[in-house]
């Protein structure tokens, strides 16, 4: 069994919603074991401005699926829950980001892992250190991270 961290972000509709959701279609995944969620964190958009707050958590997950698969998994919950997406980093019903898999690092076309901005994001460090503070990223402590990360507007619900 492989162990995974996926980021899930929603900042439209009833985001907590979405992302109950998109844990729920993660849950029901043959390929995927056990599901561990942090708590959610709200965070002021980054980026493109004009929109609303975003709602964060972290998934840990143990699953068979290769890195390929899982990122097809993750489009796919995307594409269920009607994502859309017109401006880049704007509004979006689900974003579904692999973080972490394995001690891996991937770089493809359609896959960079770990993810290219996840030591650089509150609202991926925060509930990441809720679910284990013990990670290495880059040979570099995750707390090591967080403690370096200037005030980003993240709350904790
Ligand atoms: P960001 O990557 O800054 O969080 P985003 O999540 O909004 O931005 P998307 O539009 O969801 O970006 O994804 C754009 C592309 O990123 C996808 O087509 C996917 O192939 C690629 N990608 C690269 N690495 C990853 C990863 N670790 N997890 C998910 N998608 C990734
Ligand atoms: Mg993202
Ligand atoms: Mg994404």
């Amino acid at each position: 069994m492989h162990k995974v961290y996926l980021g899930l972000g929603s900042n439209m509709g009833d985001k907590k919603d979405y992302l109950d959701q998109a844990v729920s279609l993660l849950k029901e995944n043959k390929g995927i074991d056990k599901v561990e969620v942090s708590s959610y964190y709200a965070t002021d958009p980054v980026g493109y401005l004009d929109q609303d707050t975003f709602l964060n958590i972290v998934c840990y997950l143990e699953t068979s699926l290769s890195p390929e698969a899982l990122l097809k998994v993750c489009q796919d919950i995307e594409k269920e829950l009607n994502r859309v997406r017109l401006i880049r980093w704007g509004p979006r019903t689900i974003d579904v980001d692999i973080l972490l898999y394995d001690h891996m690092h991937i770089e493809t076309e359609d896959l960079i892992v770990p993810h290219k901005e996840m030591t650089n994001r509150a609202f991926v460090l925060l509930p990441l250190m809720e679910l284990n503070q013990d990670l290495i990223i880059h040979g570099i402590k995750l707390e090591e991270y967080v403690k370096q990360l200037p005030p980003q507007g993240v709350r904790k619900q």
